[in-house]
């Protein structure tokens, strides 16, 4: 269960820190989203190796550091592995940490007096939970018992004594050499409520709690941690990960009490206790026996009640006839190898009644050993309730949305697609605990899709071509259905035969979603399981996020490359039109020298050309030096009517049929950009003598309210069709095709720009037009004198 609200994340290794003899502290640096309980535990893995190790590149750690703290430090032990020396030695190292695991952390009341006992460099998960107690003054009282071998192998003594110091609700009690019940009795105070939790290596974990029990402490108060980061680098990786997951009793929750009390007894008593015991539990818990093949002996009638089967039905059987099909293979391979090793398993399991409907159970399965074989297993579950689910469900929610979070930041850090494809696919493989998960990209001409990026999959990335037939794939049906698709046995699937792909990867369950483009969709975001899973509408809305967001990210990519161009573009043409404007002149002065009045007419014709192409490209520079905020500014004092004068003169030139009339209201100086303003006089002007082909006049006015001046120009030409009114300050519009026939030779910046430029003077832009009648486009600004 706990799995699946387990994220990954990349950290790099920030410091590193002798703590005590032998034994170093690594802290990495996490990002926010990643939250941690003190206490719990963390696997990380190390992607390169200084030197190999036989067990693998990961381990789990319990952390030290306070989750307030934005680095995650573990306590490690130089054992000299190959996995150790990369960890101390390495350079920029950068590890995967996964998590949260275990739950040995601060019970949910803090009424209770702790007393932690530890062991060695088991005191590590101690630490993170006192740090973070003192921190957020939390009203818990703690007592540490840490025991060590020697004081000098003890690992953060010096934090911990000055933690004991400043603060009223810790005490530190150190011991060396090997604990005994008088040493616990000496050196700890402890009352009717008081919680124990131990933690160091198997044997001192044992030893005590026998100890504790021996000094009448009740099981139900003792929490326990075989602590794995301390054994010999010699057991192999799953064994350890194991004995974490199946060696503590959770703290007393209230509704969990009975559920955790029971794991104890279990373990304690004889099999001729058992009966009484289980007797007991008749009414409250779902009670089964099996025999070392795991066939069904004994069920009670809470089973019956639970499953709907009959006993005759249930005993001779297996426990799969209960099977959902929601976990995933490695978690019964789990379950079985931690009870076949004499272990105790607890998690929660989604059960299959008779009539299908479905049921959690807390479940505790134990087995029975003889000889160190286990003979048989009991399990003992309890009903979750509505509420625990909702609040399960609760926390799926809020790790979905930590994975938006982080894939949205990743998408503004990082302008590498592949690699937040590649991450998000990890991501989400990772929450809905499925080992599949591919973005297939839509190629040109729309008849295939090429595997782009993906977990689980053994395919080329960039090379594995899959159909986009709507009969052949499943990528290919989502896009003719245009709607997400889901799968719930590939085998039985009628609508597509599905892809080489799919099948080569014995595919069973599965959702596909589009990751919608601008004009066609990007490709195809798709999760699969081998095993059957019924995906939730939850499921489905997450992935469709994620593919909204893989999509906004894409799109901001094609347009940032899109401006790339413009700005390369731009920049690329003008070199050359500079030059051609010499020749020009060159040519002009030859020709006038030769009295060839042909040249000078041709010549005079090609520099309108020249200079209109010449604006055009100074449009699209401009709009590439807005885009990468380069658009510099000169703000100066200058007399606004001036400056409208100048621009009405030249204007004027270019037009016969118009008069440009100005009236002025207002003598004012205005403290701003004088160039940018007058490009958008330019602008507004040269659009109302271009817009209105058969009017004679346009009128220029100022006006002043307040602390602002008001500039508009009225024009009595085609106007601006409402719907369009909206759209025509956007980059590259021209309104409908019909208009852009009649009106070649604009590129649909001038009012961009001329936008832009008011924006940042503070001011504002807009028209008000109507169809036939002409147009004021109006622009206002602060006087700022
Ligand atoms: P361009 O004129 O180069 O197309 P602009 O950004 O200056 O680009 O204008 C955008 C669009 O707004 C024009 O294509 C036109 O459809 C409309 N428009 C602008 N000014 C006027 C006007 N004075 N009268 C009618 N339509 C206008």
């Amino acid at each position: 269960m706990e799995e699946k609200n387990q994220l990954i994340v990349l950290a790099p290794l920030k410091k590193r820190k002798k703590i005590a003899e032998n034994t170093y502290e690594v802290s990495f640096k996490l990002p926010h989203v990643f939250v941690f309980k003190s206490g719990q535990y963390a696997r990380i893995t190390l992607p390169s190796l200084l030197a190999p190790d036989p067990r693998g590149n990961q381990r789990d750690f319990s952390i030290a550091s306070s989750p307030n703290s934005r680095s995650l430090s573990i306590a490690v032990r130089d054992t000299k592995s190959g996995f150790k020396k990369t960890l101390l030695e390495g350079e920029n190292v950068q590890a995967e940490i996964q998590g949260p695991f275990g739950l040995f952390t601060l019970p949910e009341d803090a009424s209770h007096h702790l007393i932690f006992i530890a062991g060695g460099i088991g005191v590590t998960p101690f630490l993170s939970m006192i740090r973070f107690v003192m921190e957020e003054k939390l009203p818990y009282t703690i007592t540490l018992l840490y025991v060590n071998k020697s004081q000098d192998s003890a690992a953060y003594l010096k934090e911990l004594r000055k933690l004991d110091g400043e603060n009223e609700n810790f005490l530190l009690k150190e011991h060396v050499g090997h604990l005994t019940k008088d040493v616990i009795k000496e050196k700890v105070e402890r009352s009717e409520d008081s919680l124990f939790y131990l933690a160091g290596t198997p044997q001192m974990v044992n030893d005590t709690k026998d100890m504790l029990l021996e000094l009448g402490i009740e099981l139900k108060n003792i929490t326990m941690e075989e602590f794995s980061g301390y054994l010999k680098d010699v057991e192999p990786q799953a064994a350890t990960v194991l004995s974490k997951e199946s060696s503590h009793v959770k703290p007393a929750k209230k509704d969990k009490k009975l559920g955790a009390g029971i794991e104890g007894e279990l373990a304690r008593r004889s099999l001729s206790d058992l009966e009484a015991l289980l007797q007991a539990l008749n009414n409250t818990a779902i009670v089964s026996e099996t025999n070392a093949a795991g066939t069904i002996t004994f069920v009670n009638d809470k089973f019956i009640e639970i499953s709907k089967y009959s006993r005759q039905e249930l005993i001779g059987q297996n426990h799969r006839i209960l099977k959902s099909s929601f976990h995933s293979k490695a978690f019964y391979e789990n379950l079985w190898a931690t009870i076949t090793r004499g272990r105790l398993w607890r998690g929660q399991i989604k059960n299959k009644a008779k009539d299908g409907s479905y049921y959690w159970v807390d479940t505790s399965i134990a087995p029975i050993l003889e000889r160190g074989e286990p003979i048989k297993y009991i399990s003992v579950r309890f009903p979750i309730t509505e509420r625990q689910q909702a609040e399960e469900q609760l926390q799926e929610r809020a790790k979905q949305q930590s994975v938006l979070t982080i894939l949205s930041q990743e998408a503004l850090a990082n302008p590498d697609m592949t690699s937040l494809f590649d991450n998000a696919c990890r991501l989400l493989a990772q929450t809905l605990g499925v080992e599949y998960c591919a973005v297939l990209k839509l190629l040109p001409g729309g008849i295939q899709l090429v595997y782009d990026a993906g977990v689980g999959f053994n395919a080329e990335k960039g090379k594995t071509i899959v159909s986009a037939e709507s009969q052949e794939s499943m990528a290919g049906y989502t896009l003719a259905s245009k709607e997400p698709v889901i799968i719930e046995d590939l085998s039985n699937e009628a609508r597509f035969s599905g892809s080489d792909l799919l099948h080569d990867h014995n595919i069973m369950s599965g959702i596909s979603v589009i990751i919608h483009g601008q004009e066609h969709p990007y490709g195809i975001l798709e999760v699969h399981t081998m095993q059957k899973r019924i995906f939730t509408a939850e499921d489905i809305n997450f992935i469709q996020a994620v593919a909204n967001l893989l999509a906004n990210a894409a799109r901001n990519q094609l347009d940032k490359r899109k401006d790339e161009f413009l700005g390369i573009a731009s920049h690329e043409l003008k070199t050359p039109l500079t030059s051609i404007k010499t020749f020009i002149q060159l040519l002009h002065k030859h020709s006038r020298r030769q009295n060839d009045e042909h040249s000078l007419l041709f010549l005079s014709r090609i520099n309108t050309q020249v200079n209109k192409m010449a604006e055009l490209i100074n449009d699209l520079l401009d709009i590439s030096r807005i885009n990468s905020g380069k658009l510099e500014y000169h703000d100066n004092l200058f007399s606004l009517s001036e400056l409208v004068e100048d621009i009405i003169r030249e204007q004027q030139l270019t037009t016969q049929r118009h008069k440009i009339i100005f009236e002025d209201k207002v003598k004012q100086q205005i403290y701003a950009d004088k160039f940018r303003i007058g490009q958008v006089l330019i602008n507004l002007l040269s659009n109302a003598i271009k817009y209105a082909p058969d009017a004679d006049k346009i009128i220029v006015r100022t006006e002043k309210q307040g602390d602002k001046i008001t500039l508009s120009v009225h024009d009595f030409g085609i106007g601006i069709p409402k719907k369009e009114q909206q759209h025509i300050f956007d980059r590259f519009y021209q309104g409908d095709i019909k208009k852009r026939e009649d009106f070649p030779g604009g590129l649909g910046l001038g009012l961009y720009i001329s936008s832009e430029i008011v924006k940042r003077h503070k001011g504002q832009i807009w028209v008000e037009s109507e169809e036939g009648k002409g147009s004021i486009f109006y622009v206002s600004l602060p006087i700022k004198v």
